[in-house]
């Protein structure tokens, strides 16, 4: 039986890794949860599952939930209790379903225990990088992947990075890769949160609208696989029925396909190396028209370009790059700015920030600090 806990029990993955394993009662126990402020959410979720532990970082959610959580729960408060729960000597398994650089501490927390980390919180690798690679070297943690594209390439190359050449990560384009571009500028939150394939949270929802997302998962794979970004390659596929390839030097491509429905990765982090039933139908390929592969359009998607140029910069520079995109990101869910203003703010963003070297944690959320003071200063009033 594995302790489970998951950070960010509340949003799209985390209820998803719930469902995975609630088919599986007899190999996973729902040892801690938490979320930010839904204490509602995080009250049905203590009586369906009876965790040992429910963290809420908000204070007064955390009041409002000792209240009317179940007997046998207990209800932590803040920051420091994630870290706690992550690094609890009975945790096994970490789901890391936080969003954004607000998952950092609990993913080092999780990585320097030696848990397995079940990698969501791409925003993690992104700002640590290496560190958080070597932390988990160090300390025996396993780091999986769950977005759906590493992990498909991770089970890709169960046999080892012998003879591969490069690996395409596959992206759907979201919902405006057919919107003309000179309609982009006035696109609402809402239609940039209406992905056509998969249904996420809203932050990753704009990232996927601006292909941030794309661009994050290229730093993710250059991490987690040890790559050179030359090696990493990204191609349109707005079917999301082959979550990546694997290119090797004999002229074999190896992809893992699937429907687009995150509890495949998911249930593969949790039973890795071996599989379980996830919940996911049968893929049926005879159903889909067609599968097309595009190359993206730089142009339309500046957001992806400036993610390998951070990545080549390396150093602070792709958690500058992380952090102008969530401060921005906000701004436009909060309509203070327009679409293309996102890609313009993290430019502005990593033209004035300095870049200095990561060593430390520390470090790390020093630069994630000053570059979002630097990214708000940006922030100007939407145009409409
Ligand atoms: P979501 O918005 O649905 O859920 C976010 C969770 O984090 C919630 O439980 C929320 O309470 C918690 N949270 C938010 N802000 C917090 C804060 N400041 N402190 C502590 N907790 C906080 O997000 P999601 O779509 O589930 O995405 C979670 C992570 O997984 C992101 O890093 C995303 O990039 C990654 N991911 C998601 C998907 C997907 O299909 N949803 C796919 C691949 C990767
Ligand atoms: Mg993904």
């Amino acid at each position: 039986m594995k302790n489970v806990t998951i950070l960010g029990a509340t949003g799209s993955i985390g209820i998803n890794t719930l469902d995975v394993m609630s088919r599986h009662p007899e190999k996973y126990n729902v040892f801690a949860l938490s979320a930010n402020d839904s204490w509602e959410k995080m009250e049905k979720l203590c009586i369906k599952h009876l965790p040992k532990f429910a963290v809420m970082v908000n204070e007064e959610a955390a009041e409002n939930l000792k209240k009317v959580a179940p007997d046998g729960v207990m209800v932590l408060q803040g920051e420091a209790a994630l870290n706690d729960i992550a690094s609890h000597q009975n945790t096994d398994f970490v789901m890391a379903a936080i969003v954004g650089s607000a998952g950092l501490s609990s993913t080092f927390a999780a990585a320097t225990s030696g848990k397995r980390v079940m990698l969501a919180n791409k925003e993690s690798l992104v700002l640590g990088g290496n560190l958080l690679i070597n932390t988990a070297k160090a300390s025996g943690a396993e780091l999986i992947p769950v977005d759906s594209e590493h992990s498909a390439i991770f089970q890709c190359l169960q046999a080892g990075k012998e003879g591969l050449n490069k690996i395409q990560l596959t992206a759907s384009g979201g919902p405006f890769l057919k919107t003309p571009a000179t309609e982009l500028y006035n696109v609402t939150p809402k239609q940039a949160c209406n992905h056509p394939k998969w249904k996420m949270g809203q932050k990753i929802s704009v990232d996927s609208a601006t292909m941030m997302n794309k661009g994050l998962e290229v730093i993710e794979a250059h991490f987690l696989f040890q790559l050179s970004p030359s090696k990493i390659e990204v191609v349109i596929h707005p079917q999301s029925i082959i979550h990546s390839f694997v290119y090797f030097n004999d002229g074999s491509v190896l992809s893992q396909l699937g429907l687009p429905d995150m509890r495949s990765a998911i249930s593969y982090a949790l039973s890795y190396p071996s599989r379980q039933i996830s919940g996911v139908e049968d893929l049926d390929l005879t159903k889909q028209s067609s599968l097309e592969f595009l190359s993206p359009d730089m142009d339309r998607f500046k957001c992806l370009g400036l993610a390998y140029d951070a990545l080549e910069q390396g150093k602070s520079v792709p958690g500058t790059l992380n952090a102008a995109n969530e401060v921005a990101v906000e701004a436009f869910l909060n309509k203070k700015i327009g679409f293309l203003d996102i890609s313009k703010t993290i430019e502005k963003t990593l033209a004035t920030t300095p870049i200095s070297n990561l060593d430390t944690l520390a470090s790390v959320v020093e630069n994630d600090h000053l570059s979002r003071k630097i990214a708000q200063s940006f922030i100007k009033p939407s145009h409409s």
